[in-house]
């Protein structure tokens, strides 16, 4: 299918951002976006990139009343020579078709979303920033859009991506975040949407983030939602524990999301001969940990930070500090080596790097 390209007239783009340190994330979008529309019977259709506008929805747009979207989140990055590369972006498709199946909502072919990706990028290159650890982060959707009230599949769909830049996580350094897990409630539920990147889970995680964030933490540590015992992410990023010699993180056991970032960390550790260990952890054993001394460190994983410090946990009331609160050794190795893979200032002996400009 080819992709049509309809340019913004020059004076109608929008001034590019100046200052670097102040781009953050999320605020910023480029003159284009790539969209694609489907139709039961039909297929995917239209494929193309035209100037950034406002979707034009029905009021009864399926989507809106039933929570049928899905979306993924990934990066561009600039590299020293100002090639640009994408981290893994196949292990991103992969999972946006387990999203939409578990959905009802169609796959998408992967050479489509990748040549999507790729020209909608290549075109607003002129937006990736320069800094260290700035990117362009991406960010494809699909949201169901026929016009119909009564719970069922949408027959139609539409499928965009858009993109720009966001600053470095981390301009000052590591900042070890607080955690603060919650007991009373819960992000998903085995059988549910959790493993997926669907809309509704961020809904539903929304309220317990807003009391962890008015009580001074900055994320919550969700447990399971059968026993509240066991470990299973914190905020929107995976877990990681550092306990004695071995690295420890939940299992993908259907409420967990897989993230690129878990399985990069995981794949990176056992390279530089940490031992990595997939099994349940509960709240108990990281408590006691902390308590004796055998856990020295705890971070979370996600493409927005990479990888981020676990300074201190609540929990029942006690304030519970990790490594004394500071980042650990690992958490900043693996941090540093994986940022190097990506801005390809390093050799990478995993083939996740994908140049997709010079
Ligand atoms: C996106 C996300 C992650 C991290 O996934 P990455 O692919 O590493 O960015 C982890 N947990 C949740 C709930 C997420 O939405």
């Amino acid at each position: 299918m080819e992709i049509k390209v309809k340019k913004a007239p020059l004076k109608k783009r929008k001034a590019k951002p100046t200052d670097e340190s102040k781009l953050g994330f999320g605020k910023i979008f480029t003159d284009h976006f790539f969209n694609v529309k489907y139709k039961d019977g039909k297929g995917w259709y239209d494929p193309v990139i035209e100037p950034y506008r406002s979707l034009k929805l029905d009021p009864t747009a399926m989507c809106l009343h039933y929570g049928q979207e899905i979306f993924e989140g990934l990066k561009a990055y600039r590299g020293p020579k100002g090639e640009i590369y994408l981290f893994r972006p196949q292990e991103n498709i992969k999972r946006m078709n387990s999203s939409a199946e578990r959905l009802c909502m169609p796959p998408i072919e992967d050479n489509l979303f990748m040549e999507a990706m790729k020209k909608l990028i290549i075109l607003e290159k002129d937006w990736i920033p320069h800094g260290a650890g700035t990117s362009m982060y991406i960010r494809p959707t699909m949201i169901a859009t026929e016009a119909a009230l009564g719970v069922h599949p949408s027959t139609e769909y539409l499928f965009f991506i858009v993109v720009g830049p966001v600053g470095a996580y981390y301009p000052q350094g590591f900042s070890p975040t607080k955690m603060y897990v919650s007991e009373e409630y819960v992000r998903a539920v085995r059988g549910g949407i959790g493993h997926v990147k669907a809309a509704g889970n961020y809904a539903a995680s929304l309220y317990a983030s807003r009391i962890a964030t008015n009580m001074g933490y900055t994320q919550v540590l969700w447990l399971d939602s059968v026993e509240k015992k066991y470990v299973e992410e914190v905020g929107t990023s995976n877990i990681f524990f550092l306990l004695g010699e071995e690295l420890i993180t939940p299992p993908l056991a259907g409420s967990i999301l897989p993230g690129v970032t878990r399985n990069s960390v995981i794949a990176l550790a056992r390279h530089l001969q940490t031992k990595v260990v997939e099994r349940p952890i509960s709240i108990d054993e990281v408590i006691t940990a902390s308590q004796n001394g055998s856990l020295k460190e705890a971070f979370a994983s996600g493409t927005a930070a990479v990888v981020s410090p676990v300074g201190q946990i609540h929990f029942r009331g006690k304030e519970y500090l990790i490594n004394g609160g500071k980042t650990g050794i690992l958490a900043e190795k693996l941090y540093n080596e994986i940022l190097q893979i990506q801005y390809g200032l390093k050799e990478d002996p995993f083939g996740w790097r994908v140049k997709i400009a010079d």
